[in-house]
């Protein structure tokens, strides 16, 4: 017998026949005796239509009705299942977050869990009565009711598993698991059977969209692991768990990519110290996530250029802080490109493996494909392509690596 989390994803819930098909999948599991807690998204597409809403009613919407309103999404789902659940003979009842309470702190809209409450809910499946939890939800100290940002009801699953030490977590959603890349650009993608919570984090931050990048860092962090499979298919999904319990024989594990960045070019700086920091300072104070930088080397040692990338949303932000920076900072030209995108590839094989940056380069040579930024971490590497390239780059990339052996 274990103790398991199931978490259903939106679209595994997306109606009342789903549901009740989620119920089922749940009834298999406590046949076979395990004790299970369960944690749902709200429908598809129900989180953005409330946000709709709001923003009919105000652009200046207040941030505690907004997520007392997202809320909601979660609640109908948690009730419609325990329903669907007691019409199979299971007993089982929703158990909104404040009532457990989830508590969470920080700022509405991206608040963090801080404590799950586990006594009310193991109390409830010893008593063989199967609780239901709405994930995304949670409860600040001021009693007020809190959401955890986009895609969190993975986080709440993650953070209940752990409070619960329960063996492991299943994220139920509609994809068989976590794939080489994206199977809808290269159908040629695979099945991985099992990947470290590191390569996990990095595909996940780098734009596989399968599972929310922060509750992959809090998986790993408390080390809870997790199985990522459909609901619409018996088969094994992907293990995620910790490096030590996976055997590597590929360089490379996944190709991601993300098309939402945009690139900002600072020409003629003045090569000086202190110039960088003048530069980064105002973008984080005004939250803005700066991922690759390049600084050039300046031939005269007089002036130099400056690339970095951030999100394409906070381009507008960002140049009119860079803007500001024109009388202090002297420089030449500001050049933005907003028609970029970002090709990964993750895999802890490549410590161990020379040539790796070599292989990849040489792949988007042979297409062509000019890089225009790279950057690096142990366990990936990076470049910036031209957007119109994406497709291309992923697909020769992918088969450079025989990922689709
Ligand atoms: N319903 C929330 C969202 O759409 C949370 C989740 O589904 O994970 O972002
Ligand atoms: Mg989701």
């Amino acid at each position: 017998m274990s103790k398991i989390v199931m978490k259903f994803g939106g679209t595994s819930v997306a109606d009342t026949d789903r549901i009740l098909h989620v119920a089922n999948i749940i009834k298999k599991k406590i046949d076979q005796n395990h004790k299970v807690a369960v944690v749902v998204s709200a429908m598809a597409g129900v989180t953005n239509d409330l946000i709709q809403k709001s923003k009919k009613i105000s652009d200046d919407f207040p941030n505690d009705e907004y997520d007392a309103l997202l809320s909601s999404g979660e609640q109908v789902t948690s009730t419609l299942l325990a329903g669907a659940l007691q019409k199979l003979g299971i007993k089982a009842r929703s158990w909104l977050g404040w009532q457990i309470p989830i508590v969470t702190e920080g700022d509405y809209k991206n608040s963090k869990i801080i404590s799950v409450n586990s006594k009310v809910l193991n109390e409830s499946m010893d008593q063989g009565i199967v609780p239901i939890i709405p994930g995304f939800q949670g409860l600040s100290e001021e009693n007020r009711i809190t959401t955890i940002g986009r895609g969190g009801s993975d986080a709440s699953a993650v953070a209940i598993a752990k409070c619960l030490e329960a063996d492991f977590c299943e994220i139920y959603t509609d994809v068989e698991g976590v794939y080489t890349t994206n199977p809808a650009i290269e159908p040629k993608a695979k099945k991985i059977e099992k990947i470290s919570y590191e390569e996990m984090l990095e595909m996940a931050t780098l734009g596989a969209k399968v599972m929310q990048s922060y509750s992959v860092q809090k998986a790993m962090i408390n080390d809870v692991e997790i199985y990522v499979k459909s609901t619409f298919s018996n088969n094994s999904g992907t293990h995620i768990a910790a490096e030590d319990k996976i055997s590597y024989d590929k360089v490379i594990t996944g190709v991601a990519y993300s098309s939402d960045d945009a690139k900002v070019t600072l020409q003629g700086v003045k090569d000086k110290p202190g110039v960088a920091s003048a530069i980064f300072k105002p973008l984080y104070e005004n939250n803005i996530v700066v991922d690759m930088i390049v600084q050039n080397i300046s031939a005269d040692n007089q002036k130099t250029d400056i690339t970095f990338t951030i999100k394409r949303d906070d381009l507008k932000k960002t140049k009119s802080v860079m803007d500001q920076l024109k009388n202090e900072l002297e420089y030449d030209h500001l050049l933005t490109d907003d028609k970029v995108s970002k090709v990964s590839i993750v895999g802890a094989g490549m410590i161990t493996h020379p040539g790796v940056a070599y292989k990849m380069f040489n792949a988007l040579s042979s297409k062509k494909i000019n890089i225009q930024v790279i950057s690096t971490s142990e366990i990936k590497i990076s470049v910036l392509v031209d957007e119109k390239n994406t497709k291309e780059a992923v697909q020769v990339i992918h088969n450079a690596f025989g990922l689709d052996k």
